[in-house]
């Protein structure tokens, strides 16, 4: 049911990474793992040809002890996308993070009413 959600979270760190230095599939199912994600390579090769399908990424193919591995490294219109996911968390974190706790603060506590109760009764 959450995938649909998780998607784009991942998309956004597979665009992250990639701008950091080029990856390939397995040690982004490493990194991705780290973080608490649990996908199989049946699920991230797909995404990483939609993203390189859609320009965001770029396959290059080196050898690797005789066999060929497919890394990927950001493009310019990645870079772009990425730079407005960021805006757009920072958003939400605002919105859906931080916003939270102040409202959590103000609502007054059972315990310190009584105990205001108390004193004013004594
Ligand atoms: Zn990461």
């Amino acid at each position: 049911m959450l995938r649909g959600f998780f998607l784009g979270f991942i998309k956004i760190h597979i665009l992250h990474h990639a701008g950091e230095e080029p990856l390939y599939g397995l040690s982004l199912i490493e990194e991705l793992r780290r973080h608490g994600y649990r996908l199989s390579p049946g699920t991230v090769y797909p995404i990483l040809h939609g993203l390189t399908e859609d320009g965001y990424l770029r396959r290059e193919d080196r050898v690797v002890d005789g066999k060929v591995r497919k890394y990927y490294s950001i493009t310019a219109p990645g870079r772009r996308a990425l730079a407005q996911s960021q805006r757009q968390i920072a958003e939400l974190v605002r919105e859906v993070i931080d916003h939270r706790s102040p409202r959590a603060h103000r609502r007054p506590r059972a315990g310190r009413r009584t105990r205001a109760k108390r004193k004013r009764a004594s």
